[in-house]
């Protein structure tokens, strides 16, 4: 049996025996907690044989959990020590392949191939939004990403209309997938403990979006607009964020959307039917 790395005396031992030292700017908190290491693991479902993606393996504390339970695991690291260390901390496992690279960079596709793959991972928190963005935008063949993330994210993931937090990453988050909050982690389960709470967060993404919309980039278009100006009325934020005054007038009128609502109170399927007005105009 290999010692968990997800304890604070192997993390210690491991830093210390290749003289570690972990960096702020890449968003370094490992897990010293092996009860959430297999909170992820079980969260994500993962059977043996399942292709994995894990995003930023760090010492290779999550990565252990995943290749416990037979996941065929591809973690891309971007510190450049790490690989090395890597290579040494799970030797044992023939079921485990490190990419070097940023994951906003590398080529997923050509990574993982065609197959359907689940995403495990403890997100360094400075990108956590152009992360999932990245994962959800490019239509891959994700069929759940199970993350860590700053509780405040999670909460504006699993928003609902009307709030005040509910946006944009709420709209695409909840657009793709059905999140759900499975994990509080406090930081004394990470070294060094971050200065905010955590949460571990399911996504299963949809066989289809939430809602089915005529052309998905205008929909995106829109609810960016009406969150980039999210104090003032549709009317006004549509008009701001680059679309006609006619246009919106329009669109709004067809879509039977009163003008003076704010963007922040539009369901899904609200977005929907006020995108496919202004495709059809454009059409
Ligand atoms: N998985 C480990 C764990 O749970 O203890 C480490 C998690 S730590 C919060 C985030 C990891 O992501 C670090 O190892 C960091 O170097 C890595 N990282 C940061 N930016 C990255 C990027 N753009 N692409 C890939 N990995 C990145």
């Amino acid at each position: 049996l290999q010692p968990k790395i997800a304890s604070r005396e192997v993390t210690m031992h491991i830093l210390k025996a290749f003289g570690l030292r972990m960096s702020k700017k890449l968003g370094q908190n490992f897990l010293i907690d092996a009860r959430i290491v297999q909170g992820i693991v079980d969260a994500a479902e993962v059977k043996p044989g399942d292709r994995v993606l894990e995003i930023g393996p760090g010492i290779g504390t999550l990565t252990q959990g995943l290749a416990e339970a037979g996941a065929d695991v591809t973690a891309v690291e971007l510190d450049k020590k790490l690989p090395a260390v890597l290579k040494e901390t799970l030797k044992a496992y023939d079921n485990v392949r490190i990419v070097p690279g940023d994951i906003l960079k590398v080529n997923i596709p050509e990574i993982m191939g065609e197959a359907p793959f689940k995403v495990a991972a403890n997100l360094p928190y400075y990108i956590t939004t152009p992360i999932l963005m990245a994962l959800l935008e490019r239509h891959l063949p994700i069929t759940h990403m199970v993350t860590m993330v700053q509780k405040e994210v999670a909460e504006r993931m699993t928003a609902k209309p009307g709030s005040r937090i509910y946006g944009a990453l709420s709209v695409a988050v909840q657009y793709y997938t059905e999140p759900e909050i499975v994990l509080d982690v406090p930081p004394r389960s990470f070294i060094p403990a971050p200065e905010v709470m955590s949460v571990v967060v399911s996504c299963r993404v949809r066989k289809e979006p939430a809602v089915a919309v005529r052309d998905e980039k205008l929909f995106f278009r829109v609810v960016k607009a009406a969150f980039g100006q999210r104090r003032k009325t549709l009317m006004n934020a549509l008009k701001g964020g680059g679309f006609q005054k006619e246009a919106v007038r329009d669109a709004l009128e067809q879509s039977g959307i009163d003008p003076t609502r704010r963007g922040e109170t539009l369901t899904l399927e609200e977005f929907g039917r006020l995108a496919d007005a202004f495709s059809v105009q454009e059409n």
